[in-house]
């Protein structure tokens, strides 16, 4: 099973309550089974006796978990609790007996068509994520009306990564994608890859090479805010500064707790004469409401709604809400019980005359 390669992670979990007040799940559902430990002890369970793998409440619990890996980031010893659950899933689905609604929403992703492209080719290339094409245009277009206005050409690719299905456990069907995205950008002579989308970033980062179907190495892949800051300072910015003003940064579960860059959209934000101001009661606590599970609004509805709600009774202030992660914009426009003041960075740089 791949969860015998976590041992040391059932181990050091299972036991310990010091990260649960981390666990995004665990906050809005306040049961033990949704939190690092919890999950633990379930495992622990399996690796004992693989027969309890078929049981239908861990199942769930195991496909309930929301992947933030926020206890994993701030864990003092980092134990990878999210590398464990998703060691779990694909074991599961290596047995088949994932939830029914995963299994539909595995057989949807499988029929993704392939990368399409639009404009000339070119060095650099901005991906857009099938999903956040469907869902949320106005970030491609603010990111591509920004390029414009610096005088940047760069070509669009539009596709899906594998990502989800990796998250969910199917590591073949994942792989398939990552060669036919791997091929499309090698065979486009891209030497840069940006994306709003952190998740594609982590997949090309951590799952692509874990799955052997890694980037050539002279491709450079950028989340949006890591190229935008990167041309302000080098002074590139040609466009006029936006107008500044106090934004709360939600941030991005992947940009942070997987990619340990979860600074740069606030340092791009601050670079560009906006106010920082810190949300919610810590630094520490997930408010991306389940973008680490990428596709935790079709699986979960109903724990996005109350993760949103949580968002929403901590949103006091009436300045902005400024999101890194597409999913993250999608999921609070969608499943807040009230209308947010939220944009994307891509949108907030747009709307203020960058
Ligand atoms: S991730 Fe770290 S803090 Fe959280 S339960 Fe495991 S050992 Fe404890």
């Amino acid at each position: 099973m791949h969860i015998e390669k976590h041992l040391d992670v059932i181990n050091a979990c299972r036991f310990c309550f010091m990260c649960r007040h981390l666990a995004p799940v665990g906050n809005v559902t306040f049961r033990e089974a949704d939190t690092p430990r919890g999950r633990a002890l379930i495992l622990d369970k399996v690796r004992m006796n693989p027969e309890h793998l078929r049981n239908p409440d861990y199942v769930r619990a195991i496909f309930r978990s929301e992947l933030s890996a926020a206890c994993r980031f701030h864990c003092v010893s980092h134990y990878d609790e999210a590398g464990l659950v998703l060691a779990a899933r694909r074991d599961m689905v290596e047995a088949g007996v994932e939830p029914e609604n995963v299994k539909a929403l595995a057989a949807e992703l499988q029929q993704q068509p392939a990368p399409q492209w639009d404009g000339a080719a070119g060095e650099l290339v901005y991906f857009v994520d099938s999903r956040t094409a469907e869902t949320q245009p106005g970030i491609a277009a603010a990111f591509r009306k920004i390029m414009a206005e610096n005088g940047l050409a760069c070509r669009t690719l539009t596709g899906d990564t594998g990502k989800a299905l990796w998250t969910l456990g199917y590591a073949a069907a994942a792989r398939k994608l990552a060669l036919g995205f791997r091929d499309a950008v090698r065979s486009s002579g891209c030497r840069t890859l940006v994306t709003s989308c952190p998740a594609s970033l982590d997949a090309w980062t951590h799952d692509y090479p874990a799955m052997d179907a890694a980037l050539d190495d002279r491709v450079r892949v950028l989340h949006t805010s890591e190229f935008l800051l990167e041309l302000a300072e080098r002074g590139q910015w040609k466009t006029p500064a936006p107008a500044g003003g106090p934004v709360c940064c939600l941030g991005s579960d992947f940009l942070k707790n997987f990619l340990d860059r979860g600074d740069v959209p606030a340092r791009l934000l601050r670079k560009l004469g906006f106010t920082v101001e810190r949300f919610g009661t810590n630094d520490e606590e997930s408010y991306a409401v389940g973008e680490g599970a990428v596709v935790y609004d079709r699986l979960e509805p109903e724990l996005v709604k109350k993760m949103c709600a949580r968002v929403a009774a901590l949103c006091r202030d009436p300045g902005r809400l400024i999101t890194v992660a597409p999913y993250t914009r999608h999921a609070l426009s969608a499943y807040s019980p009230r209308p947010l003041p939220v944009l994307s960075l891509e949108e907030l740089l747009m709307e203020r005359g960058v």
